[in-house]
């Protein structure tokens, strides 16, 4: 992909953002260890836990959610900001220095309890768009999950850095290290690295713009029931059925008492992040997301 945008710098990989999420953390503290399986010629990597005392709690956070705590890093006042939001400050500083004004790219190591399998997750900047696009050519289950521009995006770590993927991959447990997703996880840290170093020497392949991408469009929340009720829950229908169509009148809640509710947008839309646990305390039952093509997002 011709580019006139410069290299990357420096590539950090970031493991423990959600303390409770065990794949990052111990695939990083592996790395720090060996590091070779992770250097690429053109760029320095750079590992870190990114909240280390919620990986200590095994918990996804100490005071608040550091993955939605960047925007807060130039605006908060120091001293008493909580936990997340003083690590936040001192992640930026770290990754913004020691070389003001050049580039680096951030990857973001999350688990998720959803069926989320391989989920790449962006910006929709052209440049991450297409390193993701590299990734999926060699692993075609890979999805790409896309969050325009908004508060969302510019809250996470990846923010920090000025290119940058998340990587999402489930399902697994909160607070469970696992062989498969171990190893799915290295295998896409290792071609997201390919790329960023096809990206440096300007050897990123043009991706096609047909194949698709999840772009997000809004949460769901749970339906209210009567206070004191049982709660509803994700329908047996949507439970696992991440990535797949969504039409009108298809159920996606049901409770206890036997009652249904349908989905009633009527365009089709791709739900993701369906029952996922650390989104309870948020009420968000699962998210929607637009297919489209990446040519009608970025007209590559
Ligand atoms: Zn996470």
């Amino acid at each position: 992909m011709p580019t006139s945008q410069p290299p990357f710098e420096t590539v950090f990989i970031a493991g423990g953002t959600h303390g409770n999420e065990r794949t990052g953390v111990a695939l990083v503290r592996h790395w720090q260890q060996n590091p070779a399986e992770v250097t690429r010629e053109g760029f320095a990597t750079r590992l870190f836990l990114a909240n280390p005392e919620a990986v200590r709690a095994n918990r996804r956070f100490i005071d608040c959610d550091l993955n939605r705590s960047f925007l807060t890093v130039d605006r908060a006042a120091p001293g008493e900001a909580p936990y997340e939001v003083r690590r936040a400050r001192e992640i930026a500083a770290w990754m913004r220095s020691p070389k003001p004004g050049k580039r680096s790219f951030a990857i973001d190591l999350h688990t998720s309890t959803a069926c989320m399998g391989i989920t790449l997750i962006t910006s929709s900047d052209p440049t991450n768009l297409a390193v993701a696009a590299a990734v999926q050519d060699t692993l075609p289950e890979a999805k790409i999950y896309c969050f325009a521009d908004g508060e969302r995006i510019n809250s996470c770590l990846r923010a920090a850095a000025q290119g940058g993927l998340g990587i999402e991959i489930g399902p697994i447990p909160q607070g469970v290290v696992r062989h498969d997703t171990l190893d799915t996880t290295g295998t896409v840290v290792r071609q997201v690295l390919d790329a960023v170093q096809a990206f440096n020497q300007n050897a990123l392949p043009a991706p096609d713009g047909r194949r698709p991408i999840y772009r997000h469009a809004r949460h769901v929340a749970y339906p209210e029931t009567t206070p004191g009720a049982p709660p509803a829950f994700i329908h047996r229908e949507l439970q696992g059925r991440d990535y797949a169509p969504l039409k009108y009148g298809q159920p996606i809640f049901q409770d206890l008492g036997g009652r249904t509710w349908t989905f009633d947008e009527p365009e089709t839309r791709y739900p993701v992040f369906i029952n996922e646990a650390a989104y309870y305390r948020e009420d968000i039952a699962f998210s929607l997301t637009q297919r489209v093509s990446l040519a009608a997002m970025v007209g590559f």
